[in-house]
């Protein structure tokens, strides 16, 4: 059995998964690691921009529940990159289902501003039923196996006893602000419509305390620090990895070899392979030989993976509140509680249900950011940047009734179509349960004495898939799986091993 220091370990991908990995294997002692990154960047779903002179966030710009439990808000605050406000213990200490929502300014499609109070019903009845959802597959019956199915049922059902004394008129905005909602929910998710969600999966999802905070500076400060603790020539760049070829068993040497896709091949102990699920989904065919075993391959199949995109809008002036936080668009002529579109190529511009007010101090720009999901936002990534402009313009004449607003300049992002993304981030799918994410985690081969294929990435947490901090600790796992390897293996004590 080699010696730790000389275990030769490959990691595929330089997000924050395969950096969190890198990192915790270069401070137990490893000294043979390298990350192959197919892009010419650190960083993966985190990436920051620029829209004139705001900074923007392409990919991730929430620490979800910055407080103790959550290692990225712990690093961060170590690395100085939050604002004083973010780390006080009363912030820290907030219960998100019982923090007040952001400030809203609701507008509708007849270019009416409503009052906030007035659509206050639905956003309460929707938080109410998306924080309950049923947890366990004993609900009353598996009537509903969506949460797009519980949420339709029980809000016709709450809505008939609560609402039943407002107007006609009333009782149709409040529909229609729930329709809203859902759009909102889908970009949570990234997925197409509520209606893809498997109910009892959804639970497994934890939220950590806090209130959801930025990087003043920027998320990839975050990768810049941990990758400057890093051997600079860790990372290959533009080092696309086109076969992980295991369980090479013959001649007595490395068990794994590492083809690129230049040609180039690299031999290994071990690989972590943190491609994104939508990688896997494409590319496993032909990512892996020999293939992945059936169960693998069946919970990547079932487990989903979306796309969210951001779209965001620079305006000379604002126009909206000076206190509003977010700004929620309602069409009046959806009351079904439905979050698809008929013809999406004529109507892919609804899916975009809110705008969030960027509020930063160093820049005197208004920037918002609309979220839109699912095949509408794939579709989007199509059009050409003129085009998403005028429909974005045309929207918000639409719901202003100011036809005088222009925007200055519109970005969207694209991660459908980035190659090495191939969408946002996963989700529960119906009919998948832990056990896919379990499956999905386990190392290879299943009945080896050493595991020489292992998987990280933000889908391969049990509870904080989606995020950043899972995908962090997923990286963290991997490492600890080798480190506890060689513990358990060498016949040396833990000084002795870190001696080469
Ligand atoms: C629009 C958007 C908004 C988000 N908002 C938030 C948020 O506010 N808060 C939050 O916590 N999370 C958010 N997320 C999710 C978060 O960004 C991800 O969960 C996390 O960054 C994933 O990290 P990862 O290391 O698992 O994967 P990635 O960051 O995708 O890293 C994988 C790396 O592998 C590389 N790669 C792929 N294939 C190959 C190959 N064949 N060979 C070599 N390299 C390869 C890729 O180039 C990439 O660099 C958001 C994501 C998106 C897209």
């Amino acid at each position: 059995m080699a010696l730790k220091a000389d275990a030769r370990i490959v990691i595929v991908g330089c997000g924050i998964a395969g950096i969190a990995a890198a990192h915790r294997l270069h401070k137990a002692g490893f000294h043979h690691v390298r990350i192959l990154e197919a892009t010419e960047r650190s960083g993966g779903r985190i990436k920051t921009g620029r829209l004139g002179n705001t900074m923007i966030e392409i990919g991730a710009a929430y620490i979800h529940g910055p407080s103790e439990k959550n290692p990225v808000f712990c690093l961060a605050r170590d690395y100085n990159l939050l604002e004083p406000k973010t780390l006080t213990p009363e912030n820290q200490a907030v219960n998100v289902g019982e923090y007040p929502p952001l400030v809203p300014n609701w507008f509708s499609s007849s270019g009416q501003k409503l009052s906030a109070e007035s659509m206050e019903p639905a956003l309460e009845l929707f938080h109410e039923l998306i924080e309950n959802t049923p947890s366990s597959k004993n609900h009353k019956q598996r009537s509903w196996p969506s949460v797009g199915d519980f949420i339709r049922s029980e809000v016709r059902r709450r809505a008939a006893k609560r609402w039943n004394e407002k107007d006609k008129n009333t009782r149709k905005l409040l529909l229609g602000a729930i329709d809203t909602m859902l759009k909102e929910e889908c970009c949570a998710s990234a997925t197409h419509s509520m209606d893809t969600l498997d109910l009892v999966g959804f639970s497994m999802y934890e939220n950590i305390e806090g209130v959801d905070c930025t990087f003043p500076r920027g998320f990839e400060g975050l990768i810049n620090s941990l990758m400057s603790e890093l051997p600079p020539d860790i990372v290959t760049y533009n080092r696309p990895v086109r076969c992980v070829h295991w369980n090479n068993t013959k001649g007595g040497g490395n068990p794994v070899m590492i083809e690129c896709e230049n040609k180039e091949i690299i031999a290994a102990d071990h690989v972590i392979v943190t491609v994104s699920l939508g990688c896997l989904k494409k590319h496993h065919s032909t990512l892996f030989s020999p293939p992945l075993p059936s169960q693998k391959l069946l919970s990547i199949s079932k487990l989903g993976f979306g796309t969210c995109d951001k779209i965001h809008v620079e305006f000379e002036s604002p126009w909206w509140d000076a206190e509003c936080e977010i700004i929620y668009l309602l069409w009046e002529d959806e009351e079904k509680v439905s979050d698809e579109m008929k013809d999406i190529s004529k109507h892919w511009i609804r899916k975009v249900s809110s705008f969030n007010v960027l509020k930063h101090s160093e820049s005197s720009s208004h920037v918002l950011c609309g979220w839109i999901s699912g095949y509408e936002a794939e579709y989007m990534e199509t059009l050409p940047e003129e085009e998403i402009k005028r429909s974005i313009t045309e929207l918000i004449h639409t719901f202003t009734g100011d036809h005088t607003i222009t925007p200055r300049r519109v970005e969207c992002t694209q991660w459908f179509h980035d190659p090495w993304t191939l969408g946002s981030y996963s989700h529960p799918a119906i009919g998948c349960s832990l056990q896919d994410l379990k499956n999905l985690m386990e190392p290879l081969p299943k009945r080896g004495t050493q595991p020489q294929v292992l998987f990280a990435g933000e889908a391969t947490h049990p509870c904080y898939y989606s995020t950043v901090h899972g995908a962090l600790l997923t990286g963290w796992r991997e490492a600890d799986r080798l480190i506890s390897h060689y513990y358990s293996c060498s016949p040396f004590s833990s000084d002795e091993t870190r001696q080469e």
